[in-house]
Formats: structure tokens, sequence, C-alpha cells
């Protein structure tokens, strides 16, 4: 029997096992992680922002202070101080995690495909190889009802390829990233690029798109190819690795699907921000809240959703879905009339109301009033 069952070693599964293994409360307790695969590959590439030094830094691959949003003519720059906008591997991440939980007597990790999760007290994971019992279960998978659909729920698609390149000159600034470049776009959707440098001649370049559907892989490389010629004039590149990725931005209740010592974590428990995307840190402050719930004996998910924000995403991501194509003037919209600053404690959901207020009036407002209507009525 354990005290607390993980299922999914990725970015919710390892950052509650962190914060746990940190812990001393913790440090007598049986712990179980499972998860399906080995995770001894690079399957992707996170960045995040947070202010100065964080937990991770002796990962990270490259952190800049600089940033750029494109859009026609205009390069708005981005001063992040405080912030820094950071980057690390999937790989390292993994690593340490394995190594540093190794270090903890009653945790056991195993390689199993999980099933079903009986609920009860003790709660019964069923998997490919055998059965476990926990007092605690925090499940990364996805809830079968999200693919379901015929809800009234939004489903964007964030998706993307990326490419590793190099370049035989030095060409690129190491110490700013783009965060998003909307001069190339896909068939005048909300489609962007954006370049993470780690040198002069390296760099992860990735084109995005927030749209319903997904396009053909061989379209993501066009948009790429066009990109490093046509808005970088780059005729010479190697690339040395890819990454894809498909991220759901959604205000799907995920958080429903969780009940009494069983919590759904990550993706599948609504921790990705809907209207970024983003959700590494969201998995590190999350997994702190769940230790501190744990430790002070109220329910393991309480305080993670906020009901401001979650409307605010939805409204988001509603005339995102229903004006797709009008997704580039919005974005060019936030970063021409608020500081970075904003922006970052915005996404955060670290805002004020009268500081929500400020972002807020500054967008359109007939298409937001339509969506709050729609939700009103819906
Ligand atoms: C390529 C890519 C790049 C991304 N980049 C960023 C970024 O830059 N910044 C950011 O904030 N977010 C980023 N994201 C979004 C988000 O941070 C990640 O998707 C994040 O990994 C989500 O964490 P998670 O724990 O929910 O899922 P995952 O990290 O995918 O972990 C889920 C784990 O559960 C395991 N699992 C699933 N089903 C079972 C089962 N039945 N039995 C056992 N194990 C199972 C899987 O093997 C996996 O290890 C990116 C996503 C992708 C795909």
């Amino acid at each position: 029997m354990f005290d607390y069952a993980i299922i999914g070693a990725g970015a919710a599964g390892l950052h509650l096992a962190l914060a746990m293994q940190k812990d001393p409360f913790f440090a007598q307790k049986k712990i179980l992680i499972i998860d399906k695969d080995a995770k001894d590959q690079n399957d992707r590439t996170w960045c995040y922002w947070e202010k100065g030094e964080g937990l991770w830094d002796a990962l990270i691959l490259n952190s800049w202070s600089e940033g750029s949003f494109y859009r026609g003519g205009e390069d708005i720059r981005l001063k992040l101080s405080p912030y820094l906008y950071k980057m690390l591997r999937g790989l390292d991440f993994y690593r340490y995690a394995k190594q540093t939980l190794g270090k903890h007597a009653g945790l056991v990790w195993v390689q199993e495909e999980v099933l079903t999760v009986e609920q009860g007290s003790p709660l019964q994971i069923n998997t490919s190889k055998g059965q476990y019992l926990a007092q605690y279960v925090f499940d990364s998978r996805i809830p079968e009802q999200f693919f379901a659909k015929g809800d009234s729920y939004t489903r964007l698609l964030q998706h993307f390829k990326g490419w590793w390149v190099k370049t035989p000159d030095d060409f690129f600034e190491p110490g700013r990233f783009t965060m998003m470049d909307y001069r190339l776009l896909w068939n005048g959707s909300t489609s962007f690029t954006y370049v993470l440098p780690l040198n002069r001649r390296e760099a992860l370049v990735e084109f995005t798109l927030f749209t319903p559907e997904l396009i053909e892989e061989t379209d993501y490389d066009t948009m790429l190819q066009r990109y490093m010629e046509e808005i970088l004039g780059l005729k010479h590149i190697e690339v040395t690795e890819t990454e894809k990725g498909i991220i759901p931005m959604t205000d799907f209740p995920f958080e429903r699907y969780s009940s009494g010592h069983y919590l759904r974590i990550g993706t599948g428990g609504g921790w990705v921000k809907p209207s970024s995307g983003y959700s590494f840190k969201n998995c590190e402050k999350n997994a702190r809240k769940v230790v501190q719930n744990l430790k002070n004996s109220r329910p393991p998910g309480q305080g993670i959703i906020s009901a401001k924000f979650r409307l605010f995403d939805s409204l988001f991501l509603d005339v995102l879905n229903r004006r797709n194509e009008e997704g580039p003037a919005l974005f060019h919209t936030m970063y021409r009339k608020n500081s970075i600053q904003q922006i970052f404690a915005f996404l955060d959901d670290e805002t004020t109301i009268p500081q929500d207020l400020r972002i807020i009036v500054g967008f359109p407002q007939a298409p937001f009033l339509g969506a709050l209507l729609r939700k009103i009525a819906g």
C-alpha cells in the first residue's frame, strides 16, 4: 500500500514528486510513480518565465532578458526585467528528477501502463502488469470525456514544429529571443514563429498555430523554410534536430474529473494555461499547492483553478476560435498596449481586478462582449 501514487512522470508528475521529495513531511511516506515510458528521450523543450533565480537554473540551456514581438513593420522590444525567459530540455529535467528522486527511500518508480483507477479508500490502480493500492492518486492521463466533444467548451490546438538550426556564420543575437513573429502567417490564421537562440550560430525556430485543426507535416516544414529565407534572409542552414507538439487550448473543466483523494494533474487537470498553452511553471506552482494541501489535510486540488482567470481564458479562446484570422491583431494589441511585465503577470493569473481591467479594455470590445453573452446564454 502506498501513501501517494503519481501516474505519469511528465512535467506535472515529476514536479509533484520533486516537491514531495524536498519536504520532510514526506520523508517517511511511500510514494509510487508509474509511467508507461522510460523517460529517456528528449521529447520536448520547455520555456517559461520567472523573476530572477529559479529552481531549475542548473538545467537551463539559455535565458533571455530581452525579446521581440513582430507584426507588420513593427518590432516591439520587450525588456523583461525582473523576469527572465528560460529554456530547458525535457531530457535534462527527466534525468535530474530520476537522480534526485532516487534518494527517497520510500519511492518506487515502475514502467507500466495504467489502464484504470478504481475509486475507493484506498484507491486501486490497475496496470498492464498488476495492481497497486494508494491513499491518494495523482493522475496525469487526460480524461476520456475531453476527447468525446459534443459539449459547448472551446477546443483549440496549439500545434507546432521546431527546427534546431545551425548557421555557417554568426547570425543570431544570443541575448534576445523572438516571443512571437506574425510576419508570416498560415492562410491568415493565428500563426507565428518564435526564435530561441542558444548562441550566435544555433537556435530553435518553431512555427506555431492556434487553430482548431492540424496541418500536414510538410506544411510546417514549408513555413519554417520560408521563415528562414523570407524573414531571416538565411539561405544556408543545417537542421540538426526537430521537435513537434500539440497542446490543447481549452476551457474544458478538467477539475470536475477529480474527487476526494483522486486528483487529475497536468494537462489532464487543467494545468495548461488555456490562452497561452504554457504549463511548465504552472506545474511547479501547483505541485507546491498540492503539497501544502496534503500537509494541512485539505482537499489536494484546493486553490488551483481560479474562476476569474478561467472566465477570461474562456472568452479569449471563444474569440480566437470564431475569429481566428483576428488573432495576430489581438496579440499585437496586447503587446503594444501593455508592458511585458503586465502580460506575464496576467498569464500567470497574478493580476488584480484593476490590472485585469487595464488589459481587457485595450482589446476591441465587441467580440469579447459577444463571447460573454454567449457564455451567459450557455
Ligand atoms: C513538444 C512540446 C513542447 C512544449 N513546450 C512547452 C513550453 O515551452 N512551455 C510550457 O510551459 N509548456 C510547454 N508544453 C506544454 C506542457 O508543458 C507539456 O505538455 C507538459 O509536459 C504537460 O505536462 P503533463 O505532466 O500533463 O504531461 P506530460 O509531460 O506529457 O506527462 C504525461 C506522462 O504520463 C505518461 N502516461 C500517459 N498515459 C499513461 C498511462 N496510461 N500509463 C502510464 N503513464 C502514462 C506519459 O508517458 C508521460 O510521461 C509543451 C508540450 C509539448 C508536447
